[in-house]
């Protein structure tokens, strides 16, 4: 049996279907023997990620869990500082490029630290979009070649903040990003008697694309528009902060899918640069902000989980465009800024997920369920089901539909029994599955018949939840790469979306990349009673902040991984973190689990004392609630027992 699946299928089969050659960027791929795998830096060695999740296991942590793979992040602050590097060579351009990490991307420690010691030698440095961010930066800033660039909503204090890191010696700019903050910003630097670094964020009229284009533009939230820089200029100029102006900032947006309008928003910018630079300010510095994309479905194109170019496409455009327009107003070149994080730090980790239930319609009746007495709707299903006069597929649907709908209402008005609904039904799906089967012409299809697969979908349930781990995909319908780690030599014979643990029914990814626009079910393998994982792919930005504490599940475990030839498996975890407990949980909702103890243990003395339950069996109920308080959130899988109870 395996034999053959293996004849047909194959690991190359599997590659292509979950488009592991294009969204992988050669990072991730399948091995001989169909394990999904992950190569940290190109040319490098590779690592089996069940490998990963196996040893994880072995030091307490299970899935849910994200997976770290440093060398992966050390290589995209790398490959960035390189690319920018190069066209500035290639352009003979006589400006240096200065990334600054945008905290807020992923403000988790460890992930902050790799960037900054991977981006030592290129003088990488941290953007902060709040106050607690700034706290971040300034603490894990550690040489005066790096920049700081405060962005964001900002109050006295963050001023403050801020201007304690100058008298430090720090290159940390303030982006005035609304008129009220120049007046602030002037009264405590002479309050401090530090004189402050300062940058404008611009209003662009150049609008991002995609689903976080309203970062720009006349509404957007931030930045000052034509008038307001005039009015900062002449405030600057009162208080003689002239020469502290240094930067053009602008930022439309994440995730733009199209280099057109990056070019556009670039040209623009530097044209409010040279203005500046010819009205005598000092300048030097012109920040393009973030934006810069990941290619989520791996299509290449300018569609929304896409982006049409690459990064070094992208750093030769903005050295090439700042660089003509200069030259055009006969202004020195800016020191580039970029604030790109969703690229440097999206493709570093991923979810691990198992599936542990399968949600199946089609269930079609045992033996002993078969209504003792068949109503007439029945005889009529199973008339469609066996289609003697050969009807066409679309009419044979429509059928079908007005069969069923009519069950049910027999069933409303208490003309159907219980078991007669469930033959109905049964039946019901049988031909929609029937129908499917034998669509076999390519080509045209209606759009009833095609919407046939996303209906007879199995619903595949997941231990995690959507609300704590890809909140984008919920909020912004944002596409990420799902795929089985495992079994990548057989053939994947379900259709099924994937469902969470949440008592939410928007608790679910139904719609997943593709080539050609979106598919609404993913194609995987049949359970077999084993554990099946699925890896969530490129969740490293965002994601891990985002989530919240929809039904009290948190944060999931995590396992950090760097690559070391000398072990057996070519990895080490270097770090295993333990989600989120109980008690935690609950604790961040104003409960004490001291307090919930005790009055658990007032119930059991009272159901003691009305002979409930046994004094004996209440010290065990008691210690079980306890114990129950230090266990992980998430579901404990006891595949085992489950057999067990299943046998008997
Ligand atoms: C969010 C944000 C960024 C990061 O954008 P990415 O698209 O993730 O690179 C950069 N700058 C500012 C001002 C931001 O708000």
């Amino acid at each position: 049996m395996k034999k053959q699946s293996a004849s047909t299928w194959s690991v190359e089969k599997s590659e292509e279907l979950y488009g592991f050659n294009r969204w992988g960027t050669g990072h991730f791929g399948v091995d001989d023997e169909g394990f999904a795998e992950v190569r940290p830096v190109p040319d490098g060695p590779t690592i089996r990620i069940m490998d990963v999740v196996d040893e994880a296991a072995g030091m307490g942590i299970k899935a849910p869990m994200v997976i770290r793979f440093q060398d992966l992040l050390r290589h995209r602050v790398q490959r960035l500082n390189q690319a920018f590097r190069r066209a500035i060579r290639e352009e003979n351009y006589k400006g240096d490029y200065r990334g600054v990490f945008p905290i807020k991307v992923n403000q988790l420690r460890e992930v902050v630290e790799e960037i900054m010691s991977a981006g030592k030698d290129y003088n990488h440095g941290l953007e902060a979009g709040s106050k607690p961010e700034l706290m971040i930066a300034l603490a894990m800033h550690d040489s005066n070649q790096r920049l700081i660039i405060c962005n964001g909503y900002k109050d006295n204090d963050y001023i403050r903040l801020a201007l304690l890191g100058r008298k430090l010696g720090k290159r940390i700019i303030i982006v005035i990003e609304q008129l009220g903050e120049v007046d602030d910003i002037i009264r405590i630097s002479q309050e401090l008697d530090v004189k402050p670094l300062i940058g404008f964020r611009i209003k662009l009229q150049t609008r991002g694309e995609g689903k976080w284009s309203s970062s720009s533009g006349d509404n957007a939230k931030f930045g000052l528009n034509t008038a307001e820089i005039l009015f900062a200029i002449e405030k600057l100029k009162a208080a003689k902060l002239s020469k502290s102006l240094k930067l053009v900032h602008f930022h439309i947006g994440s995730q733009v899918p199209n280099i057109l309008t990056i070019k556009n928003a670039v040209v623009e910018a530097t044209r409010f640069y040279c203005q500046l630079a010819k009205m005598g300010f000092p300048m030097g510095y012109l920040d393009i902000g973030g934006g810069l994309g990941v290619d989520y479905d791996g299509s290449r194109t300018n569609f929304e989980s896409s982006m049409n170019y690459t990064l070094e496409e992208y750093a030769r455009d903005v050295v090439s465009n700042v660089m003509d327009i200069c030259e055009a107003s006969n202004v020195r070149v800016p020191d580039l800024i970029s604030e790109s994080g969703r690229a440097i730090v999206a493709p570093h980790s991923m979810l691990v997920v198992e599936v542990f239930e399968r949600i199946n319609k089609k269930e079609t009746l045992r033996q002993q369920h078969l209504p003792k007495q068949k109503h007439d709707i029945v005889y009529a299903l199973e008339a469609q089901l066996k289609n003697k006069s050969r009807l066409g597929r679309l009419e044979r649907f429509h059928d079908a539909l007005q069969k069923k709908e009519e069950a049910l209402s027999l069933f409303n008005l208490g003309y159907l029994d219980i078991e007669n609904r469930a033959a109905a039904e049964s039946l019901f799906w049988q031909i929609c599955e029937k129908i499917d089967r034998e669509d076999n012409e390519a080509g045209y299809q209606p759009e009833e018949l095609r919407d046939l697969k996303k209906l007879l979908a199995d619903q595949y349930v997941c231990n995690f939840s959507v609300f704590q781990s890809l909140l984008d995909h919920w909020a912004l319908k944002q596409l990420f790469p799902v795929v089985p780690l495992h079994r990548l030599k057989e053939k994947p014979t379900v259709n099924a979306i994937l469902v969470d643990i949440t008592c939410d029914s928007d608790g679910k990814i139904s719609s997943f990349i593709d080539l050609q626009d979106t598919k609404d079910y993913l194609t995987l393998h049949s359970l077999n009673g084993k554990p099946y994982y699925l890896g969530i792919f490129l969740t490293g930005a965002y994601q891990d902040i985002m989530g919240d504490l929809h039904n009290l599940f948190g944060r999931v475990s995590e396992a950090h991984v760097f690559l070391e030839p000398d072990e057996p498996n070519g990895f080490y975890i270097e770090e295993a973190i333990n989600g989120s407990r109980i008690a935690e949980v609950i604790e961040g909702v104003q409960y004490q689990w001291e307090e919930l103890c005790r009055r658990m243990k007032a119930q059991i003395d009272t159901a003691t004392r009305k002979d409930l339950v046994k004094p004996r069996e209440g010290v065990r109920l008691l210690e079980f609630y306890e114990t129950q308080l230090q266990t992980k959130t998430y579901l404990n899988i006891e595949r085992a027992k489950r057999k067990k109870r299943q046998k008997k």
